[in-house]
C-alpha cells in the first residue's frame, strides 16, 4: 500500500471504476449471536428498517457515483427482515448487481424476485454444526444448510459463499470440506475478538491451514474454493488484480470504494466502526460524500511486513484500533495473531511454487483464480 497516496488530497472520493454500496437494510436481527459485531457501541437494533427511499438513493448515486459502477450488498442485521426495501431497490436499480450477507435462517421465506436477482449470497457460520451452534444457537447450522439446499438452482442462480468466521481451534479441514458439499466457496476470515486466538488456538488454526495450503495444490485440474487462498495464491501469481480491484490497498475496498449506509442513510466506511461518529463518511439523505478518513498510516507495521505484498493490511479496522487508537489490548490479542497467522499461511503457499501450479493449471482453473466475481463481496484477503 502507498500511504502517501492514500492520505493526499488529490486521492478521489471513490478510488477506481467501481463502488460497493453496503447498505444495512436494518438493524433488526433474529439470532442474538454471541459475538456480533454490531453489539459494540450497542449499534445493534438502535435504529430499525431503512428510512430514506431508494429514490434518495437513486439521487445520491446520480449526484457522486454516475461514472462508476456500482453494485450492491444488502447488509444488515439481517437484510432478510427487511424484503420490501430490496424489492425497491431491485426495481430502482435494475442494472446493478446483488449480494446478500445474511444468517441464512430466513432465506427460504425470501420473495423469488429477490432471489432471483442476486449474483452472490454469503451465508455466515462460524465453522462446523457444533462450532455454529454454540455461538449462533442450537439447531442454526442444519437450518441453514437446508435452506441453501431449498433454495438452490430452484429459486436462485446465485453463488453460495459460506462465510465463515473463524474462532475455534476445533474447526477442522473436515469442516471445510462438509460446507464444500453445500456451497460454491467457503470464504474465512478469523475472528475480530480479544477472546478468539489464544495461543494454543493459533497453534492449531495454524496446523489446519498448513492442511488447507496442501490440499489446495494437491491439483491442477481443480480448484478448492477457498477464498483466502484463492486470494492469496492469486495476489502471489497476478499481483496486478489487487491493484485493479482495490488500489493496491485492503481487500475490503474500506479505504477506496466501499460504502456503508445506515438505515437512517449516514454513511461510514467499515461496518464495525458505525458507533465512531469521527469516521462519518457521508449521507444520502444529505446527499454528500467525502473519501474515506480509515487510511494506513505510518503506524502501522505493513510497510515492513513479509506478507504485505499479498496481505495488503487485511483489515483497517483492527490496524486502526491497535496503532491509531493505541488500543494495546487489540493489539496483542487481536492483530499480533492474525497476522502471525497471515504470515504463516503465506509461508505455507511459498512453500509450494504457486506460479508453476499456476502454468500447470486447467484454463478454467486459471480464469476462476483471477477473476472469481466471489472476490468483490469478500473483506479480508485473507
Ligand atoms: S500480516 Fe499484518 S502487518 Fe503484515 S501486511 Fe497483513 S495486516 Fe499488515
Ligand atoms: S475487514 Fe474491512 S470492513 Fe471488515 S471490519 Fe475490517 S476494515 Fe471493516
Amino acid at each position: 500500500m502507498n500511504i502517501a497516496a492514500a492520505n493526499s488530497p488529490a486521492q478521489p472520493v471513490i478510488v477506481g471504476n467501481r463502488v460497493e454500496l453496503q447498505l444495512l437494510t436494518t438493524l433488526q436481527c433474529n439470532l442474538a449471536c454471541s459475538y456480533c459485531s454490531l453489539g459494540v457501541g450497542d449499534v445493534l437494533g438502535s435504529q430499525k428498517r431503512a428510512t430514506y427511499t431508494a429514490a434518495q438513493l437513486g439521487d445520491f448515486v446520480d449526484k457522486h457515483l454516475a461514472d462508476k459502477e456500482i453494485y450492491i450488498t444488502l447488509y444488515g442485521g439481517e437484510p432478510a427482515m427487511n424484503p420490501r426495501f430490496a424489492l425497491e431497490l431491485i426495481d430502482r436499480f435494475p442494472l446493478v448487481r446483488f449480494n446478500m450477507q445474511t444468517n441464512g435462517t430466513l432465506v427460504a421465506k425470501l420473495p423469488d424476485k429477490v432471489l432471483a436477482r442476486l449474483v452472490n449470497m454469503m451465508i455466515s457460520v462460524d465453522g462446523g454444526e457444533a462450532v455454529t451452534d454454540r455461538y449462533r444457537g442450537k439447531g442454526t447450522w442444519k437450518r441453514v444448510l437446508d435452506n441453501v439446499r431449498a433454495i438452490r438452482n430452484s429459486r436462485t442462480h446465485a453463488v453460495l459463499t459460506a462465510r465463515m468466521t473463524w474462532w475455534s481451534g476445533e474447526t477442522s479441514i473436515e469442516d471445510f470440506d462438509e460446507l464444500l458439499t453445500v456451497f460454491d466457496y467457503v470464504y474465512f476470515q478469523f475472528a475480530q475478538d480479544d477472546q478468539a486466538h489464544p495461543p494454543e488456538s493459533v497453534a492449531r488454526k495454524k496446523a489446519v491451514l498448513s492442511e488447507l495450503v496442501e490440499r489446495f495444490f494437491a491439483s491442477s485440474d481443480t480448484l478448492y474454493p477457498v477464498v483466502p487462498l484463492m486470494g492469496t495464491v492469486r495476489n502471489k501469481v497476478a499481483p496486478q488484480r489487487i491493484n485493479e480491484l482495490s488500489a493496491g490497498m485492503t481487500q475490503c475496498r474500506v479505504s477506496t470504494n466501499l460504502l456503508n449506509v445506515m438505515p437512517d442513510g449516514k454513511i461510514y466506511p467499515c461496518p464495525d466502526m458505525l458507533y465512531d461518529t469521527d469516521l462519518l463518511q457521508g449521507d444520502v439523505v444529505g446527499n454528500w460524500v467525502r473519501k474515506s478518513p480509515l487510511q494506513p498510516t505510518p503506524e502501522m507495521p505493513c510497510a515492513d511486513c513479509r506478507a504485505n505484498a499479498y496481505c495488503r493490511g487485511n483489515c483497517m479496522k483492527n490496524l486502526y484500533l491497535a496503532y491509531v487508537k493505541n488500543d494495546a489490548n487489540w493489539r496483542t490479542r487481536v492483530v499480533e495473531p492474525v497476522c502471525d497467522m497471515i504470515r504463516h499461511m503465506g509461508d505455507e503457499i511459498d512453500r509450494f511454487d504457486a506460479r508453476a501450479w499456476f502454468a500447470r493449471a486447467a484454463q478454467p482453473v486459471r480464469n476462476r483464480l483471477l477473476n472469481a466475481e466471489v472476490y468483490e463481496f469478500c473483506e479480508v484477503m485473507p
